[in-house]
């Protein structure tokens, strides 16, 4: 008789390692193809799908980077303070006609294009003021100072912004500067999910025996609704095979990827692998980590294009954990083709952290750096995988490799902040 596996199980030979998991969620996801043309505004945080060339220089022309007055750099004085004759005026957007010669300085404004003739810019706190039309300057200036080139921030023709790219405020900024209003970035991913199980009701409903609300949804809509996805949530689904498979064929009719939670395990209500195996592929199921393990990737073959496939584990925390760790590079790399990789840091842990061998383990912590700049790190308290406070009150994973058989108050350990990428 086969072995009937249960979540108390802590070896087993058919969980792949954390890595091995996002190694095969790479390999067999394919970047989003479509695209779309928008305009510069509403391409904040989408994923640029063309290489973008500079038209211009920026800026378009020598120009000065101080108020002042502008002047040749072989008219400075060179041993004793001398005085010049102010024949214009340059503002930034309205150049002045006066036609420089030695001798004399032109008033030049930040932003203002140099004169013809000028190629040095003194500011307006090193010079004194004899009369309205005459200034004296100290030998103590260089040719150049003060002047910005043209092209030197970005030079015409260089690339600026490459295919794949996740545009920002600064490149919004850049963009806008090379005169660019529309431009072409890859259609948003469509992310379909649902929760499963006979115990779960919905807010608003009142709870019967046994039976708890349903708040993996709304966590999911939280960690989807940051990232830059169309997210179209499908509601609860009930413990029963026919359910199961109309929500599977609705969902991955709409969706590039359908996400569930719970049913996952072996218990008899749990329908998620056997649709799966009806409807698609299943590419792994069993991770060998903790909160997490049954974690089932796959895909849907029920239209033209790819729907891929992520039956999370019903526990609260074990949702959170696997949408992080799996969930969010996946979507990244479907939405742009390119991984990023979760920020890590070392740190000293203030806490005894205990630890089976055998399945890397992302426990709770809370960091912090003390004054002389050590960066530590404590745990949440109970770690259970439906202690969904401990996600709340957390700010990092403490991530326990598979091989580590705990952690003694002092050791350094691997955290993960809950932001940032590089
Ligand atoms: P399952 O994987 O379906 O056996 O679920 C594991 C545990 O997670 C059970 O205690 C479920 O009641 C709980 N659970 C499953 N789905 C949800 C949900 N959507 N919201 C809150 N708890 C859930
Ligand atoms: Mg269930």
């Amino acid at each position: 008789m086969e072995r009937q596996t249960s979540c108390a199980d802590s070896f087993e030979v058919d969980a792949i390692s954390v890595d091995d998991a996002r190694k095969r969620i790479f390999e067999k996801i394919s970047p989003i193809t479509g695209m779309e043309k928008l305009t510069l505004r509403s391409c904040f945080n989408r994923i640029l799908a063309e290489d973008i060339y500079s038209p211009i220089n920026v800026p378009s022309h020598i120009n000065s980077a101080m108020d002042g007055y502008a002047i040749a750099g072989d008219d400075l004085p060179t041993d004793s303070p001398q005085r010049y004759e102010i024949i214009g005026t340059s503002y930034a957007g309205k150049p002045s006609s006066a036609n420089y010669q030695k001798g004399k300085v032109i008033r030049i404004m930040t932003g203002g294009v140099m004169p013809a003739g000028t190629d040095t810019v003194i500011m307006q706190e090193q010079v004194a003021l004899i009369d309205e039309h005459t200034i004296q300057l100290q030998p103590e200036h260089t040719t150049g100072q003060n002047v910005r080139q043209a092209g030197e921030d970005i030079a015409k023709d260089c690339l600026v912004l490459s295919k794949g790219r996740q545009i920002s405020a600064a490149d919004l900024g850049i963009l806008a500067s090379l005169g660019i209003g529309e431009l072409y970035v890859y259609r948003r991913p469509r992310i379909a999910f649902f929760s499963t199980g006979d115990e779960l009701r919905s807010i608003g409903e009142k709870l019967q025996e046994g039976e708890i609300y349903d708040s993996n949804r709304y966590t999911l809509y939280g960690m989807l609704t940051q990232l830059d996805v169309e997210v179209l949530d499908m509601g609860l689904v009930r413990d029963t095979p026919e359910a199961m498979r109309e929500a599977f064929k609705s969902a991955s009719q709409m969706a590039d990827i359908v996400i569930t939670s719970g049913g996952v395990s072996v218990g008899d209500a749990d329908y998620i692998k056997p649709t799966l195996k009806e409807l698609g592929e299943t590419y792994f199921w069993k991770v060998a980590m903790k909160p997490g393990r049954p974690l089932t990737f796959g895909s849907l073959h029920q239209s033209s294009e790819n729907t891929w496939f992520f039956g999370l584990p019903g526990n609260p925390v074990a949702v959170m954990v696997t949408f992080l760790q799996f969930l969010q590079p996946a979507i990244h790399y479907l939405s742009s083709g390119n991984i990023k990789t979760p920020l890590t840091l070392q740190a000293t842990s203030t806490s005894k952290l205990y630890k089976r061998a055998g399945r890397t383990e992302f426990q709770r912590g809370i960091f912090k750096q003390t004054s002389d700049g050590e960066i530590t790190v404590k745990r949440t308290g109970k770690q259970g995988s439906g202690i969904l406070t401990s996600m709340s009150i957390a700010n990092c994973f403490i991530i326990l490799s598979e091989d580590s058989t705990g952690v003694d108050e002092g050791d350094t350990v691997k955290i993960q902040p809950f932001f940032g990428v590089i």
